[in-house]
């Protein structure tokens, strides 16, 4: 019985002979088509030998057209971050602003002065196009542009302190997240780790005394990225840590994680420490990553004193972690909205940071208005907003957001993340991108502040459809 069904499946050949599968291979051409093919084949054997019937060649063809195009998706794509977190590691940190784009697709076209010199018309450096920029925002006698912050603590500690010693407060022996931890990184590096004073008080006679003359490459202090240390504590200040370095010809490295170049507390946020500062405080190195509160490309900026930079650059490591001419040209486009006073504007981070509480109040009230017809039960209310990106541990901005009243808050915001992927459905992804909302009191947020303007019409389309798709389940 089970024997005749089987044979009543179509061949691998006779299906590629037919005129849909010949447009699937014209399409995504033979190897992912003979792919699809055969997989859709073998789940329909393994259908007939569980008991059900044979599936005809339509069906067939149709499954594979489907499975096709899940398989020629990128599994990289757009999503909206309705979390109300600002810089949300997971979801690609800063969203770049309109200039930094342009510069980075008009750069990528076609060839640019990445490295010629245009006047002698030789072979120049890469290094210069954003260094200009960094030293006049920052104060720097020069800087230097890598892949990330964690490349530029770990050329950094690399060039000027393998096989030496580096003196670290036990308080900054700390882990950013996805596996960057400062005691591995300076392993890596073949720097020796020397921890002074305790777990919650440091003190700059700590660092006087395990300092030694000859061994001492690097007085390295590490931002509290994301967390806060409170109650009975001591960390001495930048500037103390400068002036027992300079005794002693030691320089004092910060590595900031977020730095950023505009000051947070206009915002009604806490101090997030500014490059400038530590500049200005005398540290002779400084590190930041670029897509934090720079709000801009993946990049980790080091900048500081010339002749330490000047070894840094000629560090064969710094090759190996050189970044390309998009992520230069887009980091430059960033700069330049700081250097022309446009950064709060221009900059979707800051444009975040600093939306006014109507303009979220005004955009949840549309978002209920046009999600009216899903007949779920909804509300603007008054909730909190994070800056994220290892900033700010513990600051909230208010914020009004629209909550949904579901059933299962939990299985509607998994159809979300999911969107539309169902292969059915997959020219929506563009259309309707998934959205990663939050869970707060049993109910679903959306939070207007991390929602860029442009995407209120999809926003609304990827609700729907989850409203739609299932409401008994939601
Ligand atoms: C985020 C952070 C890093 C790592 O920066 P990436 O740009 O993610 O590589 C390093 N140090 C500190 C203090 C940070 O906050």
């Amino acid at each position: 019985m089970r024997q005749s069904e089987l044979r009543k499946l179509p061949s691998v050949d006779r299906l590629l002979q037919t005129e849909d599968i010949a447009r699937l291979v014209e399409q995504h051409g033979r190897g992912l088509t003979l792919d699809a093919l055969r997989a859709v084949l073998d789940d329909a054997r393994q259908a007939v030998l569980s008991g059900q019937p044979a599936q005809g060649a339509e069906a067939l063809i149709a499954e594979t057209g489907r499975r096709l195009m899940v398989d020629a998706r990128p599994s990289l794509y757009p999503m909206i971050n309705a979390t109300g977190v600002i810089i949300h590691t997971n979801l690609g940190r800063a969203p770049l602003s309109e200039r930094a784009r342009r510069a980075m697709a008009q750069v990528s076209v076609g060839y640019s002065n990445l490295e010629y010199d245009i006047l002698a018309g030789a072979r120049g450096s890469r290094y210069i196009h954003a260094s200009d920029l960094l030293c006049r925002l920052t104060g720097a006698e020069d800087a230097l542009v890598v892949n990330n912050n964690a490349s530029a603590v770990l050329l950094t500690l690399t060039a000027l302190a393998s096989e030496r010693q580096v003196l670290i407060s036990r308080s900054q022996l700390v882990e950013i997240g996805g596996g960057f931890r400062i005691p591995d990184v300076m392993r890596q590096s073949g720097a020796e780790l020397v921890e002074v004073g305790t777990t919650n008080r440091t003190y700059v006679h700590d660092y006087a005394e395990a300092l030694h003359p000859m061994h001492t490459a690097i007085i390295l202090r590490v931002h509290h990225s994301n967390f806060q240390l409170t109650g009975f504590v001591h960390e001495p200040a930048l500037a103390e840590l400068v002036i027992l370095g300079d005794e002693y010809a030691i320089p004092v490295m910060d590595d900031l994680g977020s730095g950023t170049l505009l000051d947070t507390e206009p915002y009604g946020l806490a101090h997030e420490p500014t490059i400038q500062e530590s500049i200005s405080a005398g540290a002779s190195i400084v590190t930041a990553s670029g897509d934090k509160l720079l709000g801009g490309p993946q990049a980790g900026l080091i900048l500081g004193k010339a002749d330490l930079i000047h070894k840094l650059r000629r560090h064969p490591l710094a090759r190996a972690l050189r970044v390309d001419k998009t992520t230069l040209a887009g980091l430059q486009a960033t700069l330049l909205a700081y250097l022309e006073g446009k950064a709060a504007e221009e900059i979707p981070v800051w444009r975040m940071i600093t939306t006014p509480l109507e303009t979220l109040a005004r955009r949840a009230r549309k978002w209920q208005r046009a999600l009216k017809g899903t007949g779920v039960p909804m509300d603007v209310v008054p909730a909190e907003s994070t800056v994220g990106g290892g900033s700010l541990p513990g600051q909230t901005l208010p914020t009004w957001a629209l909550a949904l009243e579901v059933p299962s808050p939990d299985a509607l915001a998994a159809r979300l993340r999911q969107g539309t992927r169902e292969p059915a459905q997959a020219p929506d992804l563009v259309e309707a991108p998934p959205l990663v909302a939050r869970i707060e009191d049993n109910r679903l947020l959306l939070d207007p502040r991390t929602v860029l303007p442009e995407q209120d019409g999809a926003l609304i389309k990827t609700m729907e459809a989850a409203l739609s798709a299932q409401p008994t389940q939601v």
